[in-house]
């Protein structure tokens, strides 16, 4: 099954939210909605996206800071920034406080929708590359990237298992699951213990937390 673009929908106003759902689903794009900041920064750090869609005026942190947050910490998706605030002056600050695109409420949907596909094409996803803690995965390459670019070297199998976790980060992976998705020649289980283990080695003692009596999860990603 392909997936279509990823889409961080921020937006607090629920029936605008439920629209432009609907919306990009019927676009076919996967659509994660956050109907506040800490939310948006939430879902943003967690997961990776293609683009970003955001509104500005949110409860409790303006969605400029969101934005801001997002960069600091690495999140370079393109962000289309939908706003009520749009003279030239809110544009020009949204612009230089690292969104890409500045479209004006009300808008028009057909504009909406051509501003996010010249987003995406400007910007091409990175289909194999998954955020992990501590950096990015390339998951053909079998490498971790680190903020600062250091770069450490993965097995197949260890790419593989991490790939596994990082593409649903906060689902917790019985090791029964694991070895019909990793290892399926494995023997027993007891395989996955073993690559756990190499790869905090490599990456750190949180890299992969061990969730008691059931199995493991990716670690949290800052
Ligand atoms: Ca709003």
């Amino acid at each position: 099954m392909t997936v279509g673009p990823r889409v961080l929908l921020v937006e607090d106003d629920s029936s605008l939210a439920a629209m432009l759902s609907e919306l990009l689903s019927g676009e076919g794009y996967a659509v994660v909605l956050a109907q506040d900041g800490q939310r948006a920064l939430h879902e943003g750090l967690s997961q990776e996206f293609d683009v970003l869609l955001m509104d500005r005026g949110l409860p409790a942190i303006e969605g400029l800071d969101v934005l801001e947050r997002l960069r600091d910490r690495g999140v370079d998706a393109p962000a289309l920034i939908l706003s009520a605030l749009s003279n030239p002056a809110d544009r020009v600050e949204g612009l230089d406080r690292g969104a890409e695109d500045y479209l004006g409420k009300p808008f028009d949907v057909d504009e909406l929708l051509a501003r996010l596909r010249s987003l995406l094409r400007r910007h091409p996803t990175r289909a194999g590359a998954v955020r992990v803690p501590g950096g990015m995965l390339d998951i053909d390459g079998r490498t971790v990237t680190s903020a600062t670019g250091t770069v450490i070297v993965l097995s197949e199998r260890e790419s593989e298992l991490l790939a596994q976790l990082a593409r649903s980060p906060r689902q917790i992976f019985t090791r029964e699951g694991l070895v019909s998705a990793v290892f399926p020649d494995a023997d027993d289980d007891g395989v996955v213990d073993t690559y756990v283990h190499y790869l905090r080695k490599k990456l750190g003692r949180s890299s992969v937390l061990t969730v008691r009596g059931v199995g493991y999860r990716l670690g949290e990603i800052r």
